[in-house]
């Protein structure tokens, strides 16, 4: 059985002399500090863990009855209380046996006390944390992260978000009691709370980088007892784009050009994240060389813009009429050095 250490007087954070408003109330400033819905990531288990052990302090702590076998018989008041309940029915003459009341608290504690037990020990280290962040200043509202994604196009010029958050609300069903006759409330499952959501406007800068955290002031958890909001935190991620390639403010891509464009030189037209732009190909210009465009690329720390590299992609007209042929033809007549003698010779010494 549930050997583990547990006082639920601790967990909750309040003496042993607490009213049962006392209790209340602690349970309720942590039920909204820990309710899982409002966590993400691996904090989420950590809370969810928390709001269990919480729970079950509360189940029994808020019941007089039950508090009164657990100050009287510890962690072990529940085996108190059945071997109570058989020695009554014993002497009652009662049916049956030493097995009958085995499981026999009924529907109090939803039967959900198996599941506490291996969660224990792993929070002990915690709880001396966790009761004592009781502060007359309030409670601070818990911080929130959440993840969004941005276009490359929207990290030019910053973007307005809409973001779902969760928020803590009085449990409708129970009115924020967390229990109803006695029984803990199915719907919030003893916490008195449950998660509306709630969608609010962020603002996120021009020039954010990948994976940057943009901190969002006073749009976190609600405090508690006149505590200040938390904050909300932004995990950006910026999405893989078609054309541009990010590196840092820089932006890179690659440009085709035909070979008398990159011979002769030409003037075209080349993407930018914005509008497209007239560029001028060199005469002269060869296979991989780089136009840079200065100041479109994106916002950069420091104030100004990156630029644009444009990587010249040497590409062969799909169709030859019969006129390109000749053309070709006599190019071919003409005295080139063996494009491929540079890499023999490499071949060759190794
Ligand atoms: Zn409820």
């Amino acid at each position: 059985m549930a050997t583990a250490p547990r006082d639920y007087y601790q967990i909750l954070g309040v003496p042993r002399t607490a009213s049962a408003d006392d209790i209340k109330k602690a349970f309720r400033r942590l039920a909204r500090q820990y309710h899982p819905d409002l966590h993400a990531g691996g904090k989420k288990a950590e809370m969810e863990k928390k709001f269990k052990e919480l729970n079950e302090a509360q189940e029994v702590l808020s019941d007089p009855d039950k508090r009164k076998k657990y100050d009287q018989y510890g962690t072990d008041w529940e085996q108190a209380q059945a071997f109570n309940k058989a020695r009554e029915q014993a002497k009652s003459g009662g049916f049956g046996g030493p097995w009958g009341f085995e499981q026999g608290s009924g529907g109090q504690g939803a039967g959900g006390n198996e599941h506490f037990s291996d969660f224990f020990e792993s929070l002990f280290g915690n709880r001396g944390r966790s009761a004592t962040r009781d502060s007359d200043s309030g409670t601070p509202g818990e911080d929130l992260e959440t993840d969004v994604q941005l276009a490359l196009r929207e990290v030019l010029t910053g973007v307005t978000r809409r973001v779902t958050l969760r928020e803590p609300q009085t449990c409708a069903t129970c009115l924020g009691n967390g229990h109803i006759r006695g029984r803990s409330c199915a719907t919030c499952h003893g916490s008195g709370m449950t998660t509306e959501s709630k969608t609010i406007e962020v603002r996120i800068p021009a020039g954010v980088q990948d994976g940057t955290r943009v901190r969002v002031a006073g749009k976190g958890q609600s405090g508690a007892y006149g505590g200040r909001r938390g904050d909300l935190y932004l995990h950006v991620t910026i999405a893989p784009d078609p054309i541009f390639r990010q590196q840092g403010s820089d932006l890179h891509a690659t440009l085709p050009v035909y070979p008398w464009e990159a011979a002769l030189g030409a003037d075209v037209t080349a993407p930018t994240l914005v509008e497209p732009v007239k560029v001028k190909v060199p005469a002269g210009s060869k296979a991989d060389g780089k136009l840079r465009l200065k100041g479109k690329g994106l916002p950069s720390a420091t104030g100004g813009h990156g630029d644009l590299f444009l990587t010249l992609q040497i590409v062969m007209p799909t169709m030859m009429t019969d006129e390109e042929q000749v053309l070709y033809e006599r190019l071919s007549k003409q005295r080139h050095p063996d494009p491929r003698m540079e890499l023999l010779h490499t071949a060759r010494r190794r």
